[in-house]
C-alpha cells in the first residue's frame, strides 16, 4: 500500500492570511522584526525565519527559534475560532481523503512545524484522516528537501513495508515536487495554491491536476 504524504497549505486547505498573521505576530513578539510579504508558499517555517533574517547570524537566530515556535503555537491557537469558520478546504479534498482511504496510507509532509500543523487541521477537523506519528514536519528540518526520508524512516520503523518508490509527495509548488524527486518519491502537483498549471508543469511532476475534484485520476495513479 502506497504512503501518500499531503501538503497542507494550497493543498488541504487555504487560511486567507490568517495563519500568516499569527506568524508575523509571533514573528515581531520574538525577533523584533517585521516579517515583509514575500511568498512563503512551499517554504518551511525555519526557511522563513531564517531568510527574513539572512543579515543576522545563525547563532541569533537559533537563540530565539525555540521561543518563536512556542509563541507562533499560541498566537496561532489564539485564533483557533477564527480559523475554523474561515478556513477554505480546497476543492475535492473531503472526497479525495476519503475515496483513497481504502488504497493508501494518508500522512503528512509539510513546512509547517507538527503543533502547528495539528492546529490547522483540528480547526477545519481533518486530522483524524492522518497517520501523524509517520509524517515529517517543518519541525523536523527547515530543508524541505530532507522530509521524505524522515517520513518514510518513520513509517518503516513502524512495520511498513514499501520503500521510496512506494511514497507520493502531494503539493501545490515545486518545492514540494523537488522533494519528492530528489528522494526518489513520486510526485502529484495540484494547482490550488498560488502556482498555476502551466507553472507546476514546468517542473515536470509525475501527476498533475487542476484540483482534487480530479481525486479519480489520482487513485488510478496510485493503484496503477
Ligand atoms: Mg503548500
Amino acid at each position: 500500500m502506497k504512503l501518500l504524504l499531503w501538503d497542507i497549505d494550497g493543498t488541504l486547505i487555504r487560511s486567507h492570511g490568517r495563519s500568516l498573521e499569527a506568524f508575523k505576530a509571533a514573528f515581531q513578539r520574538v525577533y523584533e522584526v517585521d516579517l515583509p510579504l514575500s511568498s512563503t508558499a512551499g517554504k518551511t517555517d525555519g526557511l522563513i525565519v531564517r531568510e527574513t533574517l539572512h543579515t543576522w547570524d545563525e547563532v541569533a537566530i537559533l537563540e530565539r527559534l525555540e521561543q518563536f515556535y512556542v509563541v507562533y503555537e499560541g498566537e496561532l491557537q489564539a485564533r483557533f475560532e477564527y480559523l475554523q469558520h474561515e478556513t477554505t478546504i480546497l476543492h475535492g479534498v473531503h472526497a479525495a481523503l476519503s475515496h483513497l482511504q481504502a488504497h493508501t496510507i494518508h500522512s503528512l509532509l509539510t513546512g509547517n512545524m507538527q503543533r502547528t500543523a495539528k492546529i490547522k487541521l483540528d480547526a477545519v477537523d481533518l486530522s483524524r484522516h492522518f497517520r501523524w506519528e509517520w509524517g515529517a514536519f517543518g519541525s523536523d528540518s527547515h530543508i524541505r528537501n530532507d522530509l521524505v526520508p524522515v517520513a518514510l524512516q518513520r513509517a518503516q520503523a513502524a512495520g511498513w513495508h514499501g520503500t521510496f518508490d512506494d511514497v507520493v509527495v502531494i503539493g501545490d509548488t515545486p518545492f514540494d515536487i523537488a522533494c519528492a524527486k530528489i528522494a526518489g518519491a513520486c510526485s502529484v502537483a495540484v494547482a490550488t495554491g498560488r502556482f498555476s498549471l502551466e507553472q507546476l508543469a514546468e517542473h515536470q511532476p509525475d501527476l498533475l491536476l487542476e484540483d482534487l475534484t480530479h481525486y479519480e485520476a489520482l487513485l488510478q495513479f496510485i493503484t496503477t
